[in-house]
């Protein structure tokens, strides 16, 4: 079969519901702004992936971004490789981090969407390996124990295995209250998590985990400012509870830095930061040496098939931003996430899509 060449690359802004609002030591996301990005090919296969903006206001931004690429892509192969080592020439100066390194990695994961689909297979088999079930936990944001005791109940009744909540909006004695309760309500044999968003200081984010020890956390998320490798260094060092930090590492440079100075016990790259599946490809070595568990982070679709041949795999984020807009959303089944295809299983809902539009 001849390489299937790029004749276009689309960009489509919507802002679609949220099963539940994500409350965030940083302030609430309401709905999800997402990018849908279509890589058209003159064999009439079309590779698609989905980026999340996190705030609606750079969506014009990224849309006008994708414009601008496009005549660097047209004509060119959908080599996923090839292709983000020409973006990286072309950029090298303004680097690829920020809004430019999220198109450029989603662009990553729409190219290999575009080869699966074209050799009817997923991307996990493409990638050496077989969709398999992946333990997926449910991602919370902030919890009122009280309020949402009936949903986290509700999570676990679904089958996940682990709960994940942030923290981050109190004190200490709120979060040794909070976690308390949702640990009674989701019960010990459910994995517990809890992400700060980067909200301490390191002696502030020590002195919370030591006293958070008694509750069997699985992991402490970003306890610290995810580009204070330092901080987090100094603060895993101190911790009974393992430290899990990545969804804020651009490429795999951040990664290798990160491990370098023994930033975290537990890692969870981005595919929308980490150069997409390519970046995450390289990302899994440098796991798989050190011996580190590697998680998700959003994405869950794209996710499912990168874990599949992650030798070191933990869990699947289940944060399911994607599914009002697909044709087939992802499933949770007995508590795993197993990878779709053709290609990353990512059709769009075009009558969602049309609803949730916006310039
Ligand atoms: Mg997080």
């Amino acid at each position: 079969m001849e390489p299937l060449a790029i004749v276009d690359v689309r960009a489509r802004s919507v802002i679609a519901p949220l099963r539940r609002p994500i409350r965030t030591a940083s302030g609430s996301i309401d709905a999800s702004p997402l990018l849908l990005l279509d890589v058209l090919t003159e064999q009439g296969i079309t590779g698609s992936a989905y980026l999340f903006a996190y705030s609606p206001i750079v969506l014009p931004s990224l849309r006008s971004l994708v414009g601008g690429l496009a005549p660097l892509l047209r004509g060119q192969r959908v080599v996923p490789l090839a292709r983000q080592q020409q973006l990286e020439r072309q950029f090298r100066l303004l680097g690829l981090q920020g809004l430019l390194g999220m198109v450029v990695s989603t662009l990553d994961m729409a190219l290999w969407d575009a080869l699966g689909k074209a050799a009817g297979q997923p991307v996990a088999r493409l990638l050496g390996g077989e969709p398999q079930p992946v333990r997926a936990y449910d991602s919370w944001g902030l919890v009122d124990p009280v309020l949402d005791a009936a949903a986290l109940e509700h999570s676990v009744q679904q089958g996940f295995r682990g709960i994940k909540i942030k923290l981050g909006g109190g004190d200490l004695a709120h979060d040794l209250a909070t976690v308390r309760e949702v640990r009674r309500i989701v019960g010990d044999a459910v994995a517990l998590m809890v992400d700060y968003n980067q909200s301490l200081d390191p002696g502030e984010a020590i002195r919370r985990i030591r006293a958070l020890e008694p509750f069997a956390l699985e992991w402490v998320e970003e306890p610290v400012a995810a580009e204070d490798l330092q901080g987090h260094a100094q603060v895993r060092a101190r911790s009974p509870i393992p430290i899990q930090t990545g969804e804020n590492w651009w490429f795999p440079r951040d990664a290798e830095r990160a491990l370098s100075v023994h930033a975290c016990d537990r890692m969870m790259p981005d595919l929308m930061k980490i150069g997409g599946i390519t970046g995450w490809l390289s990302v899994i070595g440098l796991a798989r040496a050190a011996s580190m568990p590697v998680s998700s982070h959003l994405f869950i679709e794209a996710s499912a098939h990168v874990l599949a041949v992650t030798p070191t795999c933990d869990w699947l984020e289940f944060m399911d931003f994607g599914s009002p807009v697909l044709e087939a959303p992802c499933s949770l089944e007995q508590g795993c996430v197993t990878a779709r295809g053709p290609g990353l299983g990512i059709a769009w809902n075009e009558a969602a899509v049309e609803r949730y539009l916006v310039d």
